[in-house]
């Protein structure tokens, strides 16, 4: 058993059977022993791997694509450039060596990131030699009185998510309680009727399982707030879904799925985005929301073909090999051009950001 799954056994054993989303919260960042608090999930020796840790093409051209939005927006003097779990500070790099001829931009943008683990906000620091962040928990205290610029790849997956399976009753929540040998289990609630899938009874039927993210909603109305009000914009890039329909909650380790009860605090817990909620989140605090658009598209349509191109010139062999192997990883439907979705939060008086249709 692992330190953690001690804790979280005496824990439900003393006051009851918890909540997917309590269980994905203390997992990924219990202070002592969380996944996110413990150690460096990302890259090659890591558990996963993300875009901007394949190729350095993904953080540029996010970081033009902001560029192109501040511009458009009249380019005012100061305004927060954000992004949302940092990692390795690879993604928020690129985006600043891409900018820096961008005349203004720099000067204008002070950087904030939201990062919970204090572990990934050493390795942020890292990454921005140059720079000098200002750190949130949460996305509630992002400044009030200028236009956010935002960028968050790969966060809201690792958001808290609770699971619902539809009973004839209502419905009955995942939980995790012990099992007889004293490990963790997954089981399920008495049915009882719940406002807020009350939509969802048209479209499921018994037996059909759904998951909400009250933290991904939360997030998204502190942003659309922002941007309604005091400009800017905010790409959210993930994979995922229109629409929760089944299960996807997962854990990962050593870039393999296994069983997310087993090992609690060990393995990367995530499930899929439903970008449905988040855009519904953005409307009702004004935003306006651009069309739901893949990852390939959405490279192909900023350029990262001719991009790509431009790189290769300088590369040999193997170096050129790998280069294109993650322009395909990228932007291929096979891989994560499809899987991967973009959605992007504009105020309503302004076009979408490059590369997404409103
Ligand atoms: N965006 C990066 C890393 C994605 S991994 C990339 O594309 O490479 C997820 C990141 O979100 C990690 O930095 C993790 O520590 C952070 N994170 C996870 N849950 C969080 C939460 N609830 N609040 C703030 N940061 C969180």
């Amino acid at each position: 058993m692992t330190p953690l799954a001690e804790i979280l056994a005496k824990q439900i054993k003393t006051t009851g059977p918890i909540t997917l989303a309590e269980y994905m919260s203390v997992c990924l960042l219990h202070p002592k022993y969380g996944y996110y608090t413990t150690q460096d999930p990302l890259g090659l020796d890591g558990d996963f791997t993300t875009a901007p840790e394949i190729s350095q093409m993904f953080g540029e051209l996010i970081g033009l694509c902001l560029a192109q939005c501040w511009m458009d927006q009249g380019s005012p003097d100061q305004f927060a450039l954000v992004e949302l779990g940092p990692g390795r500070g690879t993604l928020i790099a690129d985006v600043m060596r891409a900018t820096q001829h961008v005349p203004g931009f720099h000067i204008a943008a002070d950087l904030h990131l939201v990062e919970a683990s204090s572990r990934m906000r050493d390795l942020q620091a890292k990454a921005l030699p140059e720079h000098r962040p200002t750190w949130h928990d949460s996305a509630e205290t992002l400044p009030h009185d200028r236009p956010v610029f935002v960028i968050a790849n790969e966060f809201f997956d690792a958001l808290p998510i609770r699971q619902f399976q539809r009973d004839p009753k209502g419905w009955r929540e995942v939980m995790v309680g012990v099992s007889e040998d004293g490990g963790l289990q997954r089981g399920l609630s008495d049915p009882a009727p719940i406002d807020a899938l009350k939509a969802r009874l048209e479209d499921t039927e018994p037996g059909a399982l759904v998951e909400t993210c009250a933290h991904g909603t939360a997030v998204v109305d502190a942003l659309a707030r922002r941007i309604a009000e005091q400009g800017g914009m905010a790409l959210i890039v993930d994979y995922g879904g229109w629409h929760s329909d089944g299960d996807t909650f997962q854990a990962v380790r050593g870039h393999r799925p296994v069983d997310p009860f087993a090992e609690p605090g060990r393995a990367d817990l995530t499930a899929h985005v439903d970008f449905e909620a988040l855009a519904r989140s953005a409307l009702l605090a004004g935003c306006a929301v651009s069309q739901f658009t893949k990852q390939g598209v959405f490279l192909e349509r900023l350029g990262i073909t001719a991009r790509a191109q431009s790189l290769a010139k300088g590369l040999g062999n193997e170096a050129l090999e790998a280069h294109i192997t993650a322009h395909r990883r990228l932007t291929h439907p096979d891989e994560m051009g499809s899987l991967f979705k973009v959605l992007g939060l504009y105020p309503g008086t302004e076009s979408p950001p490059p590369g997404l249709d409103p």
